[in-house]
């Protein structure tokens, strides 16, 4: 499978500069819809697997957290998710985004059709105005990548697709919960905010590892990470963003809530290299699952080494800049 490999970013993502409001992608008579699906299913999961799982002072902390699903986050933003005080906020639109992307990666994958479409995507929804498409709106995922779906927005039933759309939105949705959870359970959330760049990254990495701790507590494999990861990483800024590269080292500083994104999946591969036998997914301990794990981990250190890249990035924006929904209609895997 060719996987085109990005950025792995915070998960407190789009709060703050540079956000984008991208509020014209769904109605608010589908997120409202949406809103209904998606709450149940992870309030179960927080309720019946997330806190039987915790212990000791965690149990304390993490039993008083409220789960809450606005339709949209506060920057009405995409892969919008963060916790304030006591409270982890998983915004409808970024969830039916998330949703969305994998499933399309997903589809794309098992027709045989290349996978690149979807980054395009992202990419055209970050560089293109919503004023250039029909309607003044964004092209909604399975619109513009051509998926199957109803009028409600949900993809039409596929007995071929397989399991691997169900459990890479597992795998990100349990990262993305239980990152956020250990920002408040590490008492991130309580604090002022942090000091330096530095002291923010440290509690970004010290909630990564939380998460990746708790997932396989919870058997599920981090494997599935990685699609999502992929996908935030067309969306986050990059230096083929800015003038220049003092001002992109200008934002990085002053936008401290954020970690440079290759340290961060570098430092979840080291940190899952150096113990694979604890990120099995509640698969047996053998060789060959831990060279599964071990696996997981090269793609993660891979997509660290592809973030930074400027020549990838500045790629990445053309195309994004160029795209329309006629570029990103499916194609063959060897197309390109
Ligand atoms: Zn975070």
């Amino acid at each position: 499978m060719r996987i085109w490999l990005g950025i792995l970013l915070a998960l407190c993502l789009a709060a703050g500069a540079r956000a984008k409001d991208m509020s014209t992608l769904y109605s608010d008579e589908e997120l409202v819809n949406w809103g209904i699906v998606f709450p149940g299913a992870i309030r179960k999961v927080h309720t019946t697997v997330i806190e039987p799982a915790l212990v000791g002072d965690e149990r304390f902390v993490v039993g008083k957290i409220t789960l809450l699903f606005p339709l949209r986050g506060r920057n009405k933003d995409l892969f919008e998710f963060y916790a304030e005080k006591d409270a982890v906020v998983l915004p409808i639109q970024s969830l039916k985004f998330l949703h969305d992307m994998i499933y399309a990666y997903r589809w794309l994958h098992r027709g045989g059709y290349d996978l690149g479409t979807t980054f395009e995507y992202v990419n055209l929804l970050k560089y293109r105005s919503a004023a250039s498409f029909p309607g003044k709106r964004y092209p909604r995922p399975f619109v513009a990548l051509q998926i199957p779906h109803d009028n409600l927005g949900a993809p039409l039933p596929d007995p071929n697709l397989g399991d691997g759309f169900n459990s890479d939105f597992r795998s990100a949705l349990y990262f993305i919960l239980v990152h956020e959870i250990a920002h408040i359970a590490l008492g991130h959330t309580f604090q002022p905010p942090a000091a330096s760049s530095d002291a923010a990254i440290r509690n970004e990495l010290k909630a990564d590892v939380f998460a990746l701790d708790m997932m396989e507590r919870v058997k599920v494999d981090p494997a599935g990470m990685a699609v999502f990861f992929t996908f935030m990483a067309q969306w986050t800024p990059t230096i083929a963003d800015f003038p220049s590269t003092a001002a992109y080292q200008r934002y990085l500083k002053d936008y401290s809530s954020h970690p440079l994104p290759g340290l961060r999946v570098k430092y979840i591969s080291a940190y899952m290299h150096n113990s694979p036998h604890k990120y099995l997914g509640g698969r047996a301990n053998t060789a060959e699952n831990i060279a599964k794990v071990q696996e997981t981990v090269g793609i993660f250190f891979r997509l660290g080494e592809q973030i930074d890249d400027p020549v990838l990035q500045r790629k990445m924006k053309e195309i994004g800049q160029k795209a329309t929904l006629a570029s990103i209609r499916p194609r063959p895997a060897t197309a390109r």
